[in-house]
This record gives structure tokens, C-alpha cells and sequence, in this order.
């Protein structure tokens, strides 16, 4: 004798709701053979759905064997019941269970993703569906099909993987008596063509279509009677595999795993515009906003660089005055004044010391011809060229006869050519400066803005001119130094410092003047934009972060929503990685796409702001990355519990969710 098909050996199975208990089986023993059409019948709330979810493997027995072509399932995970699931039976149930979201023809395709096969199974899904008469219509949703039709797609997506047993729990429960016999006639001609069939219904003209009918009442079972004359239908083919692991080492990536699980994904995603859409505003404004930031920060930082490369390196500025109320210092408590003596004592600290050159300051009128200009009038001595990288590229710059003697000579700013000048060339032409003949022998290296101030608003002069014939003083306003190395720069303050204390006779505390270094500046510099970014930094990250939990929220409301979804495709075969990887998908979907969106606008936001306010702004490639990664991570780890949340589910308790 070969083994049965199916046997039951005294199974029991009790519902636990709260403190009370439902016995929904008490000891059912049955065997089912190949190519049996069994009717199970009975009264409401007898067990009948009960005993069908228990040979469907959707539910195990608390007590009592089920053997499956010999192996008893009891033993098995719950992963190796979902291959089992998808290798040996298609269910058909009373609430169609199809999918309104897809087409018939890719529900019917839908137990081909958790199989692991190769192939896309369109065209098998087309040919079950010309089996049940729909290859029409296979483009149309199942919102298009009345509930005959519909029942016939879920026949269709039974019996895609051509399934060993059709398990089918009530199939004309919502159909009237001309879809009804439609859909049993169907099932006549399943069972004639060799499919084993168990069905449960409760009315006697559907039970007359089965060869066998199993009577329950109160869990058990009162009678099991054969028709006469009609035996089992011996299956045209021999038994199929039984394989318990299904799907189990396919590869995501292999066949189009993930497109599918992608395509279904965005098709979630579309089938909600709105919600999605809402759902997916923090993740954008938290990635427009870490873009702007980082576009706005990064061109801060390259024009403050660009301007210290401009003021030269190593450099040290001593000015009159107290560090501490810069700019008021001017007739605000005592204020060294220094000579060129103190310009050539620093000289002489030649191990510290590169060069020195002592500046005056003050406001030039400038005219040439019928037009004149304001700028800033700077005297500079010889060193003060290459110290400051102000050596003109066009024309030359003071030789050091010319500072000796106080000749009238100029070099002047790009913006006061501009003024002066227009497009003609003002090499050797003769400009008043406060009324005295200057003549131009060069344009000073353009530089830009610092701050508010047009650094090419300038005329350059000699500065023994300047305090002598055009200013009147007899002082500088400060001296430039270059330091010979920057490692040397604290011990050449410290030596310059000591100097000057002692040539002016100030005691250690006095604070007439100032030295200050370059370095501190940019340091200045730097930890202010950090600050900023900083800042900005954070509030992104707070943005992203409640946009996540924005996700998240969407994603427990989605997976509640769609219980019985989820219980479908456990029953048809999903695994638990596939939910997971189902749900994870999706949520990081959204927050990819809020991400995408959110960089094409943070994007524009940093040109827009170029353009509009002038601000420096520098789009990288690496915050572009970075925002890309990040909103992925959000949507994994954001997306992680309710994905749990979704695999975890129970196959029948999904499946029972209103
Ligand atoms: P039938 O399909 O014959 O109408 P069922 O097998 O669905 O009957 O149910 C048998 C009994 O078990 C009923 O009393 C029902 O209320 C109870 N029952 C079924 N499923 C559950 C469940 N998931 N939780 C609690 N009680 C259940
Ligand atoms: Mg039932």
C-alpha cells in the first residue's frame, strides 16, 4: 500500500482567547488520498475551517500528527511550512484575497516570487487564466471583475504552481447560484484532470459536486461517506517533489528578485499618492536642508581660504592700540605709535624674522580727468609686495629707490580702475591723490571681498609718500611682519613683543598695541563656520530624524492596513525575510525618493541663494552621496520594526484581520 496523501491521526486544536477556550478539534483523524474531491461539511462554528487550515499547513495541531506523504509536518519551521505552502497547495478562499492594488495577471504571478524558480511566470500566468476564461482581461484590476470572476483569478494564482492539493474554505460563500456552479465547474474539471481537492462548504448542492463528503460536528467528525462509484482519480502525473526548502538559498539579485520586489514596492508607494507623499516631506526637507547647509558651508570655507592665501602666509600684524576694543582702540586709553626705527629693530631678529614693512593708512580722493573716486589709501614699504601677494601681474611694483626718495607713483585696485579708468589702460597715465599728481605703474592683484569690504578698493603708494606728502603723519598705523617659518611664529611674537615693550618703555600689562598672527584669524574663522554648521548640522538631523519617525508611523499604519495582504502571501508561500524584505523596501522606497527630491531641491535652494544674495556657495558630489546613504539608512532603520512587525504575523491570524 503507498502512503495516503494526507493523514490526520488524532488532532486536536483549541482556540485560547483570553481566559476562555474554544476546542475547535477534538481528535479528528482522516486520511485523504491522491486525486480525492472532498466536501467537508457541518454546521456553522463545527471546525470545518479549522481542520482546512490545519491540512493547508496554515495552522498546526496542538495535539495529534499530521503526516504528508508520509513526513510529519509537526517537525517543520515555519519558514520550511511556507516552502511546503508553495510547493504543494493553492488555496481558494471565500474573500478572494487578491491584491486591488495589481493586475489579475500579476496576481495570479504572485506564488511565482516566493518559489525561487527561474522565469517570470507570465506566461503561465496567462495560460491559467485562459483556463479559467479571463486571458482578456488579464490587464484589468480585480476592482474592475465581479466576485465570480474574481474568484476565478484566485483559482488562476492556485494553480500557477500547479499544486499537488487545491484547499478551497467556502469558494461559493459569496457568490450566487449561476457564479456558483461557474465556479464548481471549474473545480469538476480540476479534479477530473487529476487534482486532489478538499473543500469546505456548508450547502449540499456544491458538497454533490465532491466524490466524498466529511460530515463535523462539534470538532469531530460524525460520518465520511463515498459516493458509490466514484474512487479516487489517480493523478496523471506521479507525486511531485516535496520539498521543504523551497526558496531557501535564492539569491535577492538572482532572476529579478529584487526588480519584482521593487516593482511591488512602488507599486504600494503609487497606490497611496497623497499619504506617500506627506509621509516623505521630513525626510525631504531634512535632505534640502543638510544640502543647502553643506553647499553653504563649503563656500564659506573655500572664500575664507581664498582670502587668507591672499593676505599671505606667516604673516603677523602689529597695530596700535589694545586688542580687545579693536577698531575703538583709536582714542580709547594710550596707543603706541611706531616708526620706521621700530620697523628696522624688528628686521634685526633675523632668525625669527623674514621681513618687515611698516604701513600708514588713511582715505584718498582720487581723480583722473572729470571723474574722481573714495578709496582707501594704503602706504606700503618695499617687503610689503611679496609679503602680502599684492605684486601687480599688470605693470610693476615700487622699486626701493622710489619709497626712499617719496616718489609719486600708485598702484591701484581693479575697483579703482574700473572707477577711473573704465576699459582703458592706466599704466603711466597721472591721477590726483588729495590733489597731488601720482602716476600709475601698476593694478594690484584682484582679491576679492572680505567681509563687506572691497579689498580692490585700494591705492597703494609709497609709504614714506604717504606719511610725508600725503597724509601728514609721522607714524605708522602699523607694521606687517613676515615670520621666516610657521613653526616660529609664537617665538617671533614673543621676541617682537619683548622689543617693543622695551623700546617704548611699556610694562608688561600695557596693552597699546597689539600683535596678531594670521593663523588666528583663520582660527577665528573656522570655528565660527563650524559653529554654523554645526548648527545647521543639527537641525537637519533633527529634521531627518522626525522625518523618519514619520516613515516609521506610515509604515505601522501600512502594515496594519494590509494584514490580511500579509496573510495571503504567507499562505501562497512567503517566508519571513520575504515580508521583511518587502516592507523594508518600501520604507526605504520613500525615504529614497523624499531623498532624491530633497537633493534636487536643497540643489537649487544653494543656486538659488548664489544667485539671489551672492552668497559663496559650493555643491559637493560628497554631501549629494551622503544625503543619498542617509535617507536609505532612515528607511532601514526606521523601517525595521514595522517590517518586523508585518513577517511576524501569524499565516491564519492575518488572514482571519478585519
Ligand atoms: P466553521 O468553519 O465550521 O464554521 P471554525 O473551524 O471556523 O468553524 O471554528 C470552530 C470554532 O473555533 C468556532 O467556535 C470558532 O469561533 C472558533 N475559532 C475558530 N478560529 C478561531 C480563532 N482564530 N480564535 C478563536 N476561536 C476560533
Ligand atoms: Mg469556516
Amino acid at each position: 500500500m503507498t502512503t495516503p496523501l494526507l493523514q490526520l491521526v488524532d488532532v486536536h486544536r483549541t482556540y485560547q482567547i483570553g481566559e476562555s477556550s474554544v476546542q475547535a478539534l477534538r481528535g479528528v483523524s482522516v486520511q485523504i488520498e491522491r486525486g480525492d474531491f472532498v466536501a467537508i461539511m457541518g454546521a456553522s462554528g463545527s471546525g470545518k475551517s479549522s481542520l482546512m487550515q490545519i491540512l493547508g499547513l496554515l495552522d498546526m495541531p496542538d495535539k495529534g500528527d499530521y503526516l504528508l506523504l508520509g513526513q510529519n509536518v509537526n517537525t517543520l519551521t515555519e519558514d520550511e511550512l511556507a516552502g511546503v505552502r508553495n510547493n504543494i497547495a493553492g488555496f481558494v478562499f471565500q474573500q478572494f484575497h487578491l491584491l486591488k492594488r495589481m493586475s489579475i495577471v500579476e496576481n495570479v504571478r504572485l506564488p511565482h516570487i516566493y518559489s525561487g524558480l527561474k522565469g517570470d511566470f507570465r506566461q503561465e500566468a496567462i495560460e491559467r487564466l485562459r483556463q479559467v476564461g479571463l486571458d482578456k482581461r488579464m490587464d484589468h484590476t480585480p476592482n474592475q471583475l465581479s466576485g465570480g470572476e474574481q474568484q476565478r483569478v484566485a483559482i488562476a494564482r492556485a494553480l500557477l504552481r500547479d499544486p499537488l492539493i487545491i484547499f478551497a474554505d467556502e469558494p461559493t460563500g459569496n457568490l450566487d447560484t449561476k457564479n456558483s456552479s461557474e465556479i464548481m465547474k471549474i473545480f469538476k474539471e480540476l479534479h477530473e484532470a487529476g487534482k486532489t481537492i478538499v473543500m469546505v462548504t456548508h450547502e449540499n448542492d456544491i458538497a454533490a459536486y465532491a466524490d466524498r463528503v466529511i460530515t463535523m460536528r462539534d470538532g469531530v467528525i460524525i460520518s465520511d461517506e463515498r459516493r458509490a462509484g466514484r474512487e479516487p482519480v489517480a493523478p496523471a502525473t506521479a507525486d511531485q517533489r516535496f520539498d521543504v526548502h523551497g526558496a531557501k538559498h535564492v539569491s535577492l539579485w538572482q532572476d529579478g528578485r529584487f526588480i519584482g520586489f521593487m516593482t511591488q514596492a512602488f507599486q504600494a508607494i503609487l497606490a497611496n499618492k497623497l499619504r506617500s507623499f506627506l509621509s516623505v516631506l521630513g525626510i525631504f526637507v531634512g535632505v534640502a536642508s543638510v544640502i543647502a547647509m553643506m553647499a553653504l558651508g563649503e563656500g564659506a570655507k573655500a572664500s575664507m581660504q581664498e582670502q587668507l592665501k591672499s593676505m599671505g602666509s606667516n604673516m603677523l600684524s602689529i597695530r596700535g592700540g589694545s586688542a580687545k576694543i579693536r577698531g575703538a582702540a583709536q582714542g580709547a586709553g594710550a596707543v603706541a605709535r611706531f616708526t620706521f626705527t621700530d620697523v628696522d629693530d624688528i628686521a634685526t631678529l633675523k632668525s625669527l624674522v623674514k621681513s618687515a614693512s611698516g604701513v600708514v593708512n588713511g582715505a584718498g580722493r582720487i581723480v583722473y580727468g572729470n571723474k574722481n573716486w573714495s578709496s582707501s589709501l594704503s602706504g606700503v614699504g618695499y617687503e610689503y609686495g611679496d609679503m602680502r601677494a599684492t605684486i601687480p601681474t599688470v605693470g610693476r611694483w615700487f622699486k626701493e629707490e622710489e619709497i626712499l626718495k617719496r616718489d609719486k607713483v600708485a598702484i591701484i585696485g581693479v575697483t579703482v580702475v574700473k572707477e577711473l579708468f573704465g576699459n582703458s589702460n592706466p599704466l603711466g597715465k597721472t591721477i590726483k591723490i588729495n590733489r597731488i599728481n601720482f602716476t600709475v605703474i601698476g593694478i594690484a592683484p584682484a582679491k576679492g571681498f572680505s567681509g563687506s569690504q572691497d579689498e580692490d578698493d585700494v591705492v597703494l603708494i609709497p609709504v614714506t609718500t604717504a606719511m610725508y606728502r600725503v597724509l601728514g603723519k609721522n607714524f605708522l598705523s602699523g607694521i606687517f611682519v613676515e615670520v621666516s617659518q610657521p613653526t616660529l611664529i609664537d617665538p617671533a611674537k614673543s621676541a617682537i613683543d619683548k622689543q617693543i615693550r622695551k623700546r617704548h618703555r611699556l610694562k608688561s600689562d600695557d596693552d597699546s598695541f597689539n600683535i596678531r598672527d594670521m593663523t588666528e584669524i583663520q582660527k577665528m574663522l573656522s570655528s565660527t563656520t563650524q559653529t554654523m554648521s554645526l548648527l545647521l548640522g543639527s537641525i537637519a538631523a533633527i529634521s531627518l530624524v522626525v522625518g523618519g519617525i514619520g516613515i516609521m508611523n506610515i509604515m505601522l499604519v501600512s502594515v496594519t492596513e494590509r494584514t490580511r495582504e500579509i496573510g495571503l502571501r504567507k499562505a501562497i508561500g512567503a517566508r519571513k525575510d520575504d515580508i521583511m524584505l518587502q516592507f523594508l523596501v518600501e520604507s526605504v522606497g520613500l525615504t529614497l525618493s523624499g531623498g532624491v527630491i530633497g537633493i534636487i531641491a536643497g540643489v537649487g535652494v544653494s543656486f538659488l541663494l548664489a544667485f539671489l544674495a551672492d552668497w559663496a556657495v559650493k555643491t559637493s558630489i560628497v554631501s549629494v552621496v551622503v544625503a543619498t546613504v542617509f535617507s536609505a539608512f532612515i528607511g532601514i532603520f526606521f523601517g525595521l520594526w514595522p517590517a518586523r512587525k508585518a513577517a511576524d504575523l501569524k499565516p491564519l491570524e492575518a488572514l482571519r484581520y478585519e
